[in-house]
């Protein structure tokens, strides 16, 4: 795989009749430069050659020369097939779970340079590099699947064992994402207020409500009697008010004093709210009569 300089350990040729080694000069950079042309001709997916053992051979670890073919399984090729280099847009497949290497949606002709993508087969590549192919789609950077975008890898053939990884970092990145939010939900002060503030405004016109449904009744009361609030209405007031308050919150003492109180507390509290906005110890549900002012 790749530009490193390879020092071949085995009998060259090893693929004479399907495959040709082409040995380029130091490039500008200092790199030893190699590649691989076809002798054949191939419908699309046809076979090209076999990854038999021998002569691949199982590795320790992960190096410049061998293929992944497994969630922790590389092999070491140990032909000329490791002259294959990457593009993005190969001529080849390699699949890993056949045990082949086959001719691309394309086919093969005579003279086709035969490359594959290197990302189909590794997870994280040994020596990453930058990818010169050339082709519009060019991915740049090859460091392996795990370190690519969807989009980078979308449409390109990948082996079972790279569609596995990349459905494991997935589901771990949006756990991730899951447990993130759950805490900002969790933490999220500024949230937790705005919450509070809003249930606490809606207290304040339910009881704004209560308050001028029961003034109005009181007045036309007092109008067709002739006397001032009876004791049924104020209680009926009080415990509207003291409803509306909620969770033991006090405001009582205004209440008490019947149904003008309770309107005077619930349009204070409004004006408050706007004066001033809430104060912390409102927002944490302590609005009580002292801090109301009656208009
Ligand atoms: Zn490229």
């Amino acid at each position: 795989m790749a530009s490193s300089p390879l020092k071949p350990h085995w009998e060259q040729p090893s693929h004479p009749a399907v495959l040709e080694v082409v040995i380029g000069a130091v490039d500008g950079a200092g790199e030893f430069s190699s590649k691989s042309v076809s002798k054949v001709t191939l419908p699309p997916f046809g076979l090209f050659a076999n990854l038999s053992f021998p002569p691949c051979t199982m590795a320790e670890e992960p190096t410049y020369a061998t293929v992944q073919c497994g969630k922790n399984k590389h092999l070491d090729l140990n032909s000329d097939l490791l002259y294959i280099n990457h593009s993005c847009e190969p001529s080849l497949i390699f699949d890993t779970a056949s045990q082949t290497v086959i001719a691309g949606p394309k086919g093969l002709v005579p003279g086709d340079e035969l490359t594959f993508f290197y990302p189909s087969t590794e997870w994280s590549m040994a020596q990453p590099f930058d990818c010169l192919c050339g082709k519009p789609t060019c991915r740049g950077r090859i460091s392996g699947a795990r370190d690519m975008t969807k989009e980078q890898l979308e449409g390109m053939w990948l082996n079972g064992h790279i569609r596995e990884l990349l459905a494991e970092q997935e589901q771990q990145s949006s756990e991730t994402r899951d447990t993130v939010s759950e805490d900002l939900y969790d933490t999220d002060q500024t949230a937790q207020a705005l919450r509070d503030a809003l249930q606490h405004a809606e207290k304040v016109v339910e009881a704004a409500r209560t308050a001028l449904m029961c003034y109005a009744r009181t007045t036309r009361t007092q109008q067709h009697k002739g006397v001032n609030g009876t004791n049924g209405i104020k209680a009926a007031a009080n415990g509207h008010i003291n409803g509306n308050s909620a969770n033991g919150h006090h405001s009582n003492g205004h209440a008490a004093n019947g149904c003008y109180n309770g309107a005077s507390t619930a349009i204070g509290a409004v004006t408050g709210s706007l004066r001033r906005g809430p104060t912390s110890r409102e927002l944490s549900g302590e609005m009580g009569g002292d801090t109301i002012d009656v208009v």
